[in-house]
């Protein structure tokens, strides 16, 4: 159930069903020169709408924006900070809840560490706040990497590499403008924060594209929509009364 497409009725009929909803979030961020910007976003979505042929979900529209900080001055990386994001999921889900939600899933696309927290940061607020709601905060590319490591050949493969690139060239492929090589960065490994970040990776892939297959990338989306059921099923299930 898609919330953008529903009207008012839809929605209210859609609540007798479940009450659980999966907030898609991604990023407008470079993803080498062979993906589209907005390669987060679309993976969320393209799940989400899949998991929702499976079990009864509303699924919310997307944050197309997230927090990117390595790939900040790439050509075409459009971050919003840490304390724009939280407060936004918690407006949104402070909003959902008011409908009548009570589970909430929110997906992230973009895996970066500080964009996560600043997820994990909303969710822990609002579990506090509300003694009547359940959240996880998951990345959908953690679900694919850890559940799908037998067909991955690149060790350490994260973003615009093997995986990302297999996802798109399975639910999008006139999306992906030719390949890329393997690339790795070497940001300082002190600690030491760099503002130049293209200087430290040039092409803002981390992983191997070219190991990449539409193939791969069917079998990736099917697992994380695997893992989404479950996790519907779980949440749906969850209490922390004994
Ligand atoms: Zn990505």
């Amino acid at each position: 159930m898609l919330i953008e497409e529903m009207t008012m009725i839809e929605f209210e009929d859609g609540l007798k069903k479940t009450r659980t909803v999966l907030i898609p979030i991604g990023s407008v961020e470079e993803h080498g020169p062979h993906l589209p910007l907005s390669t987060d976003t679309i993976q969320a979505i393209e799940v989400g709408k899949k998991t929702a042929l499976k079990v009864p979900l509303f699924i919310a529209p997307a944050v197309n924006y997230g927090h990117c900080r390595s790939s900040r001055t790439h050509p075409g990386t459009i971050s919003i900070s840490t304390s724009t994001l939280k407060s936004l999921l918690v407006d949104i889900i402070t909003s959902l809840r008011s409908q009548g939600l009570r589970n909430f899933i929110v997906l992230s696309g973009h895996a970066g560490g500080s964009h996560c927290m600043a997820l994990q940061d909303a969710g822990e607020e609002l579990i506090y706040h509300y003694s009547d709601i359940s959240i996880a905060v998951v990345t959908e590319y953690l679900l694919a990497s850890r559940e799908g490591v037998q067909i991955i050949e690149t060790p350490g493969d994260s973003h615009a590499g093997e995986i990302e690139t297999s996802r798109i060239l399975h639910s999008h492929p006139q999306l992906v403008k030719g390949s890329a090589q393997m690339e790795f960065p070497s940001f300082p490994s002190s600690g030491i924060l760099v503002r130049n970040k293209r200087k430290y990776w040039k092409n803002g892939v981390w992983g191997d594209p070219s190991k990449a297959t539409a193939e791969k990338g069917k079998i990736l989306e099917e697992i994380v929509v695997q893992k989404l059921v479950d996790l519907v099923i779980e949440i749906e299930g969850f209490t922390e009364e004994n």
